[in-house]
């Protein structure tokens, strides 16, 4: 069964959109299974085969340039990717955000010539993959009140301090490390800066801490004590990276919305999808619960919402193509995605009664994985803070 989205989302009907949707669907269901998904999710491992075949299939470098050896992708491409590979499978859409999306986009926007030219082909071949280390124990949505230091010795900096709730420490090569290497003045965000560290370097340790749902990238706190890191691994090249972390934070953030937006929408579609055939088929007094009004009226307003969350996300990406400004777009989105996501998923365990609360229906796992959505990459409160100060109230 199928939602035909594509067919009325107005942003992607041009022939080369549906064609690589198309591509991105066959690659999925050639590759992945739902079992796969249930596997990974119970044992919490990270799919290293499936990667692999991503970045062969060349998904990997659907939002880096050509000259690196990415596909040149647009951001409406880069949103049809995040959606079928959420769509299809949590373990495909865990192969490429965290440890490929964040560490690449990083580089790309706020590497030196140099850096892209040494990371990007190896991110996009699937030989290198990075984690995201902003939050502190004492530094979450205040994220510029992060203490981890670097002090420069000689050509080196050392680190010492203790990052949290950090995803896919385990699984990648270097770490994109936010920390100090300055006082917090005159701004509370001065003196931030981004060090590219090897996950194995001597000093770093990190320590898994077991989390709620979307388990095949594991999350990690980790600690940094006397870690050297060569100077010319600062985001940006040494001298002139120093001190930018804040900004080559903000550099990434549209598109971390979009694809925020465009991955939740795709796990309400999915939830949606499972409860709308359930509906059809699960009889009860003598017919199908989907011709109860009360059923009727629940998927109506899930499908509602699944469509608006869609919209919007596809509508940030396709102002980020045109280049116009899409910050407030994107924070919208991701709002409304995430926070329908969640709601989604819960009316889809009420549609599939006590068999949505058991282990063995998916709509348990997708919840879970909704989950996150509000809370992670800047939570729905930071987001509503930002649309109103785009609006101009302070
Ligand atoms: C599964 C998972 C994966 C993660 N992966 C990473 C990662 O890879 N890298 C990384 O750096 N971080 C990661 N995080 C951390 C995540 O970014 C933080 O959890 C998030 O930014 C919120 O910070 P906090 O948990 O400290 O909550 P807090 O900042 O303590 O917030 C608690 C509550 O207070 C609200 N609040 C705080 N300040 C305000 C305000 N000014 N106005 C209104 N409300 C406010 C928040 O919205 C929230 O509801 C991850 C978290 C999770 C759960």
């Amino acid at each position: 069964m199928s939602t035909s989205y594509e067919t009325i989302n107005p942003f992607t009907t041009s022939d080369e959109h549906q064609a690589f949707r198309a591509t991105v669907r066959d690659f999925i269901a050639r590759e992945t299974t739902r079992e796969m998904d249930r596997e990974l999710d119970a044992t919490g491992e990270f799919p290293y085969e499936l990667a692999k075949k991503m970045a062969e299939a060349g998904f990997y470098g659907i939002p880096f340039p050509a000259e690196y050896g990415g596909q040149d992708g647009s951001a409406l491409e880069f949103a049809i990717l995040c959606d079928e590979l959420a769509y299809g499978s949590e373990s495909a859409a865990a192969c490429f955000l965290m440890p490929v999306f964040f560490a690449g986009e990083m580089v790309l926007l706020n590497g030196s010539e140099e850096q892209k030219r040494e990371y990007l082909p190896r991110i996009i071949a699937g030989d290198l993959r990075g984690c995201f280390a902003l939050t502190e124990p004492d530094a979450g949505s205040d994220a510029a009140a992060i203490t981890t230091k670097a002090e420069l010795d000689g050509d080196e900096f050392v680190l010492n301090g203790h990052k949290t709730l950090i995803s896919g420490v385990d699984i990648a090569d270097v770490i994109m490390c936010v920390c100090r290497t300055g006082p917090r003045e005159p701004k509370p965000y001065s003196n931030m800066t981004i060090l590219m560290v090897d996950r194995r370097a001597p000093g770093v340790e990190f320590r898994k801490i077991e989390k709620v749902g979307s388990r095949a990238v594991g999350l990690f706190e980790i600690f940094f004590d006397g870690v050297r890191v060569p100077k010319e691994r600062t985001i940006g090249g040494y001298p002139e990276g120093v001190g930018s972390g804040w900004a080559h934070m903000w550099m990434s953030l549209d598109m971390e919305r979009i694809m925020v937006a465009t991955l939740y929408s795709a796990i309400a579609r999915k939830a949606f999808d499972d409860a709308l055939e359930h509906a059809k088929n699960r009889e009860q007094f003598g017919q199908p619960i989907g011709r109860f009004q009360a059923i009727q009226h629940q998927l109506a307003n899930m499908k509602i919402k699944v469509d608006a969350a869609g919209l919007m996300a596809y509508r940030a990406a396709w102002l980020k193509d045109e280049g116009l400004p899409c910050s407030m777009e994107g924070a919208e989105a991701k709002t409304f995605a995430t926070e329908t996501a969640l709601q989604v998923c819960l009316d889809g365990m009420q549609v599939l009664g006590g068999w949505g609360y058991t282990m063995e229906y998916d709509m348990q796992r997708y919840a879970r994985a909704a989950m996150l959505g509000p809370i992670g990459m800047g939570t729905n409160h930071i987001q509503k803070t930002i649309v109103a100060k785009l609006l101009g109230l302070f």
